[in-house]
């Protein structure tokens, strides 16, 4: 069974082809049973090539993260985006989980990060040179592949210049905290607090379901949890708390959604890593 680790030999295929093709199309997506949808940005580097989910209710629908804001979100899926009601959630403020929130009326953050949702730093930039070497050692030391020039492989179009791309902040709309629920009208979530991958960081957990939508608390791929905001302890802690909850799926942040025995699997080989096994 490949570690997370062993999982990131395939990532370091990635590599930069210039001069940059243009993108047939700049989103993939794929429809999965019971309404769900996972999107995602193939020519954005794997670090920040995030999965965000759109799941529908009978009232009103809701949108887990959001990518990179590169291309327009809304109008690139009217079949998704019309004029039902749609609360956009950012599990968290990175780059790669806000980009596009900003297009949504109902934005919905955790307390803790309402300030960076409206004022984003850190990584807010596609040009790598602009990232601080401190950082992308700390991303090459977790297993992701080396930046090149930008964190992008292909143009999402003709004459994009990828040196006016800034990470657009927004003020939410709504604060959430533990144990808050959402209600789309035919299904419930609720949300958990689950901090160390930053400080408000949370997963969204469908109880009738079994299903956690996690981030980047948790995900098949080399977790960052060394970097400002994270917190090694309490990252601990928050797995540690999946681990006792009845999970059968997780849609993560990244890399291929799992099941029960891999979630089990990764939380052990973190906390062994980490000295703090059982
Ligand atoms: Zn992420
Ligand atoms: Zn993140």
């Amino acid at each position: 069974m490949n570690t997370p680790s062993e999982f990131s030999a395939e990532r370091q295929a990635w590599g930069t082809n210039r001069p940059y093709p243009v993108a047939q199309r700049w989103y993939e997506r794929l429809d999965l049973e019971n309404g769900v949808t996972r999107f995602w940005e193939p020519h954005v580097h794997p670090l920040e090539q995030a999965n965000f989910w759109h799941i529908r209710g009978s009232e009103r629908d809701l949108l887990i993260d959001s990518g990179m804001g590169i291309v327009p979100l809304r109008p690139s899926f009217p079949d998704l985006f019309g004029d039902k009601e749609v609360i956009a959630l950012a599990t968290h403020t990175h780059i790669d989980h806000i980009g596009a929130i900003h297009e949504f009326e109902h934005r919905w953050v955790h307390a803790a990060e309402a300030r960076q949702m409206a004022h984003p730093s850190g990584v807010v930039t596609l040009v790598c040179a602009d990232i601080h070497p401190q950082l992308s050692k700390l991303f090459v030391e977790a297993g992701y592949p080396p930046f090149d020039e930008l964190l992008i492989d292909a143009m999402p179009y003709e004459g994009y210049d990828p040196r006016q791309y800034r990470l657009r902040g927004a003020v939410p709309t709504h604060l959430v905290h533990d144990k808050d629920t959402i209600d789309l009208g035919d299904r419930r979530f609720e949300i958990i607090q689950l901090p160390g991958h930053s400080p408000g960081s949370i997963c969204i957990w469908e109880e009738a379901t079994g299903t956690l939508y996690s981030g980047d608390l948790i995900y098949d791929g080399p977790l960052v949890y060394e970097g400002p905001g994270m917190d090694l302890e309490v990252y601990a802690q928050s797995l540690r708390r999946l681990k006792a909850m009845p999970i059968q799926v997780v849609h993560a942040g990244h890399d291929p959604s799992f099941g029960r025995a891999r979630l089990i699997e990764i939380i052990d080989t973190y906390l062994r890593r980490w000295g703090m096994g059982d």
